[in-house]
């Protein structure tokens, strides 16, 4: 056991997704030379500005990999009918591999019904209900489309040689597309898993038993340093903005490593992006996934890896 006078391991999100994307890009040169490009396409409804710059983000990593990829930009007033007919006719074509419905979709929109109707093989965000069955399930990891923040999450520890098997870990948060699938992922890789939510009661007590403390949460810091056992491993899935100066002094005081550099971006832009650990908790850690640079660099990588997974399940 390391004890909290270690330096914390800091897991670097953006090397490993770089390695992620060097593999799919030969993956794709295979596909290449037996006869198929894998294809991806996105379907962007209305005008919201963070979901084109995550659809732009994607779809530019695409063509770096050699994927296919288009984009479908219905205007924010399109029907659940219409759509429906769109995901039917990707559906239906060969030369689609994956079909991505950027979430959050205009409120009159059908958005389950529309997750629904995407064909589980060519689900490569790993929402539809067949996809989280089979996860829940146990199917082999190379049979199934899992959605792409959990699967980076388990590539980070993985790759990053931090044991799985009989750890404690201990998930914060249970929503569909992160907390849920990544307690599975945990259960599947043989950790003893503990989820948590608003109404656990006592949670500093559940997260102090963690070897591997995932927290997706959506609050800002929200995990103290006392909520951590000594050694432990950090998977920080949240993205907060701060944009308040007292929350600033809070969690980045003149102390803190990066306090220089936290202070000119925010100076520049207003705010500065943290995570749902306060920075404080990671010097008592054995390792950590940083905000950013952790967690989120993976999200797109993992796209791209399922859009080619997909593309081979299709055709064995
Ligand atoms: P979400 O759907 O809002 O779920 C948040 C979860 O946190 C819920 O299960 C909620 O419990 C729990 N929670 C809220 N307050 C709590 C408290 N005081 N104590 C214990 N649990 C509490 O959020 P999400 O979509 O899973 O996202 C979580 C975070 O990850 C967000 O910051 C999001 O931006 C980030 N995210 C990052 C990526 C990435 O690529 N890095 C991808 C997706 C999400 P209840 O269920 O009881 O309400």
């Amino acid at each position: 056991m390391e004890n909290s006078k270690t330096t914390p391991r800091v897991l670097d999100g953006i090397a490993i997704a770089a390695v992620i994307k060097t593999e799919v890009a030969e993956q794709v040169a295979s596909a290449k030379a037996s006869g198929y490009i894998p294809g991806l396409a996105v379907i962007l409804v209305g005008e919201v500005p963070a979901s084109q710059i995550y659809v732009r983000s994607k779809v530019k990593t695409c063509a770096e990999l050699g994927i296919y990829s288009e984009m479908h930009t219905p205007p924010a007033t399109v029907t659940t009918e219409d759509l429906l007919a769109l995901v039917d006719s990707l559906n239906g074509r060969d030369d689609i591999d994956g079909i991505l419905i950027q979430l959050p979709l205009p409120a009159h929109v059908d958005t389950a019904r529309l997750l629904e109707a995407v064909l589980p093989t060519k689900d490569v965000d790993g929402f539809h209900p067949i996809n989280a069955g089979r996860l829940l399930s146990g199917a082999p990891e190379n049979e199934v489309l899992a959605p792409c923040t959990p699967a980076g999450i388990l590539e980070i520890l993985r790759r990053s040689e931090i044991p799985i098997a009989g750890q404690n870990a201990v998930v914060v948060g249970r929503s569909n597309i992160v907390g849920k699938p990544v307690a599975s992922m945990l259960i599947n890789a043989s950790a003893t898993v503990t989820v948590c939510h608003s109404k656990t009661h006592d949670l500093p007590r559940v997260t102090r038993e963690a070897d591997i403390l995932v927290a997706a949460i959506g609050r800002a810091g929200f995990v103290r340093r006392d909520m951590v056992k000594p050694g432990a491993t950090i998977i920080d899935v949240g993205i907060n903005r701060l944009t308040g100066e007292a929350e600033f002094a809070q969690f980045f005081p003149p102390t803190h490593p990066e306090h220089a550099k936290r202070r000119e971006g925010f100076a520049k832009r207003g705010s500065t992006v943290i995570g749902d650990v306060d920075p404080a908790a990671f010097a008592v850690a054995g390792a950590y996934t940083p905000v950013p640079g952790g967690v989120g660099a993976l999200t797109i990588a993992m796209l791209m890896s399922n859009t080619v997974k997909a593309a081979k399940m299709r055709r064995r």
